[in-house]
């Protein structure tokens, strides 16, 4: 079966011809076409747009000048800017908006002759942990369809996960490729922040937004973590780095390697069997030369009510842009002020309302000192803390999530249990850090995400470790058929 193959294999077998680029996209469309109506991961399928792809591909193949990623077909999370195919963003705001140009990271894929297969669903301009607050509905998780994939990329995990796709990209703000990765026991991978162009994402909160990939193996997601990084003039804050580099994530071992275990991410709030499973895999690790040392890092305490007032700050200022003039919902009112606040009102969902209406809150005059700018200055104390951690250590090892996969609305009705999700992965973005999640093992039948965040820059270190790890852990599950 094509689809359960990894993008590695999928290349060998395009390489030596036992297969075409046409006959691995129609399996995986044949697949979509039979799951997605239950798992409700994919929001638009660009079959015609694929097609084409696929044959160009073909050529690369033909002229002798394939990529490792020519003819392996990619989801991409719809808030990621594709010319001609529809970014919706899970917004009623954006209805009808068709982009005029690809984001920096499509415009790369498609060079490297990766096939694009659709948009993935997603939480309402990715805001959310579980793809629940979305204007398609929920996804639904492929291990147990009553479950979350997590969020806010849950339509990519899901359609990782579930064979749909060999790869996916979705965004990262606070966790929204690591929190999904895990629920649905894939890889997901944040690059430092600046080594993947956001040009072209839809923006949610520039200083802590980043794209990254999800695949079935850390080599696979090496792989399209290359074909995505890499400097891009067009966004200022793109680092002046090479593409990262899957050949040196090979020939590492996890003797001597030296790991912190933050006491704060195995403690209180965390659900034993996940607690459980990571620390019987990390036996594993040890048992293969790695180092352990528990270290404290205090300022983890303060990273959730940190995060939602710097993200909500920056989106208040980002979505400002949806005022219904140029593009999307516009309602029907004779003078530009109604209409804009019309729009608005019909346009955005709860959790974006409430959002916009805290971020305008701590940054107004009079509160600014007392949230925005003191958020600001803890965040700056939490990146310090890490980095100074991370500069004795190879990488901090901890759960990706507290919890494994939750059923979709048993946290919907109570916010701040979600917003506790983030618990792990927000410090990453609050210093820029790469961290990645894999499956390390289950826990009732349910994936456990292993988190591997390591310093700046350091992004081939943290996917040779991961390697190391998977290797060591062995073959991870798989869901059942659906
Ligand atoms: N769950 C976090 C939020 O709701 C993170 C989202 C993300 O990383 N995009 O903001």
């Amino acid at each position: 079966m094509l689809t359960r193959l990894s993008a590695t294999e999928l290349h060998k077998l395009l390489l030596s011809r036992q297969v075409s680029t046409r006959e691995v996209l129609d399996a995986h469309l044949e697949r979509i076409s039979r799951l997605n109506p239950r798992l409700n991961a994919f929001v638009t399928v660009a079959e015609e747009r694929a097609r084409e792809d696929a044959d160009r591909a073909q050529k690369l193949f033909d002229e002798g000048a394939p990529t490792r990623l020519t003819g392996v077909p990619v989801a991409l999370k719809d808030n990621i800017s594709t010319q001609g195919i529809a970014t919706l963003c899970a917004s009623r705001v954006l209805e009808g908006y068709v982009p005029p140009y690809d984001a920096t990271v499509v415009e790369r894929l498609r060079s490297a002759g990766a096939v694009i297969l659709g948009k993935t669903n997603l939480d309402e301009f990715a805001m959310g942990s579980s793809t629940e607050h979305s204007a398609h509905g929920p996804t639904r998780n492929p291990y147990d369809l009553e479950r979350s994939p997590g969020g806010s990329s849950g339509g990519s995990a899901a359609s990782v996960a579930a064979e749909l796709a060999p790869f996916a990209l979705g965004s990262d703000t606070g966790g929204s490729v690591r929190q999904p990765a895990a629920l649905c026991g894939v890889v997901g991978f944040k690059p430092t922040y600046g080594r993947c162009s956001r040009y072209g994402l839809v923006a949610f909160s520039s200083s802590l937004d980043q794209i990254g990939p999800f695949a079935r193996t850390v080599e696979d997601a090496a792989w399209l973590a290359w074909g995505i990084t890499g400097h891009d003039p067009k966004d200022s804050t793109s680092l002046p780095m090479s593409p990262i580099d899957p050949a040196s994530i090979h020939g590492g071992t996890l003797k001597g390697a030296r790991f912190a275990l933050p006491k704060e991410m195995f403690g209180e709030g965390m659900q034993p069997g996940v607690v459980a499973t990571v620390r019987a895999a990390l036996d594993k690790l040890a048992a293969e030369g790695a180092e352990f040392e528990e270290v404290s890092l205090p300022s983890t305490r303060f990273g959730v009510t940190t995060y939602y007032i710097i993200a909500p700050a920056e989106a208040s200022s980002n979505l400002a842009r949806y005022d219904g003039v140029r593009f999307g919902l516009r309602a029907d009112r004779s003078d530009p002020i109604s209409m804009t606040e019309a729009t608005r009102a019909a346009g955005f969902g709860k959790e974006v309302k409430t959002r916009i209406l805290i971020g305008t809150y701590v940054l107004s005059a009079g509160y600014y000192d007392a949230f925005y700018l003191q958020a600001s200055k803890v965040r700056a104390m939490m990146a310090q803390e890490y980095q100074q951690v991370l500069e004795r250590f190879d990488a901090i090892l901890s759960p990706t999530s507290p919890i494994t996969a939750f059923k979709i609305g048993q946290l919907s009705e109570d916010p701040m249990a979600l917003k506790l999700l983030d618990y792990c992965t927000i410090p990453a973005n609050m210093g820029g850090f790469p961290a990645l999640s894999l499956s390390c093992g289950t826990s009732e039948g349910l994936p456990v995400g292993l988190q591997v965040l390591g310093p700046l820059r350091a992004d081939e270190r943290v996917l040779q470790l991961s390697l190391c790890i998977e290797r060591t852990l062995g073959a991870t599950s798989r869901p059942p058929e659906a």
